[in-house]
């Protein structure tokens, strides 16, 4: 399979995993992994957040229930929300979910807009788990006719010792920890020099294992700067 379906089936094997209730992609795009996370049942919330209103809007309709969903009701129920947003600002309708996925977002943000997207989602959203996807730069010398970043819209591509660092500069300020992945294997015998083609973070909140996800804010004022383009309950 291509690349981004790889990367969305890796969430979609979490899910089926770990069974989150509430889950979150962050720079959803067209919603192609929101619509397949749809089917997953166990899942009560799904939002989608993107900075690109127009993106969401081409093809979230595909998120209505289909007839079928009417015609022969599951017990499940099903809230479906996107908003149009970015991941450096807060939004407290996106606080104390089980699950926030982001697949090839962060390369996307400058790096002082990393640390407001690392402060809202770690430390304001505070999701028991996290997943983040990015590109493994050491990865590019395999990539035919590559020469500098894997997209123009890049501001960086990290190797897997930056995205390490980070991660677990990330994990002592917020009290997290994480595990490293990937997708896309590189040809025998390269694996372990070159790594992943996908580098992939899965963060798990350390105080937060008691299956109750409590909030540790309560106190902060209401922020609701994302603005609701679709919304649909099954
Ligand atoms: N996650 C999707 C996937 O799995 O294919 C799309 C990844 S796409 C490469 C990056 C997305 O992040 C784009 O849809 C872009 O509009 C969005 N994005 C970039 N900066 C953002 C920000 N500050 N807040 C929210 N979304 C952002």
């Amino acid at each position: 399979p291509a690349l981004h379906q790889q990367r969305h089936q890796f969430v979609i094997n979490f899910v089926k995993m770990k069974k989150p209730k509430m889950v979150a992609d962050l720079g959803c795009n067209d919603c192609k992994l929101l619509k397949q996370l749809k089917f997953h049942r166990e899942i009560e919330l799904l939002v989608g957040v993107d900075i690109n209103g127009d993106v969401i809007k081409k093809k979230m309709r595909g998120l209505a229930p289909l007839s079928a969903n009417y015609l022969q009701p599951t017990c499940d129920q099903l809230c479906v929300e996107l908003y149009q947003g970015s991941v450096t600002q807060r939004d407290a309708r996106l606080r104390g979910f089980h699950l926030v996925t982001c697949i090839e977002l962060i390369e996307h943000l400058t790096l002082t807009d990393l640390d407001h997207f690392t402060a809202v989602v770690f430390g304001y959203m505070t999701p028991l788990s996290v997943i983040i996807s990015t590109p493994n730069s050491e990865y590019n010398a395999l990539l035919p006719g590559l020469s500098g970043f894997r997209h123009r819209d890049h501001k960086f591509e990290w190797n897997r010792a930056e995205f390490r660092s980070w991660a677990l500069k990330v994990c002592l300020k917020y009290s997290y920890k994480v595990e490293f992945t990937g997708v896309g294997e590189a040809p025998l015998g390269m694996q372990d020099s070159v790594g992943f083609c996908s580098q992939i973070g899965v963060f798990y909140r350390l105080e937060g294992c008691t299956g109750c996800n409590v909030l540790p804010f309560s106190d902060e004022e209401d922020v609701s700067p994302y603005t609701l383009l679709y919304s649909v309950k099954y």
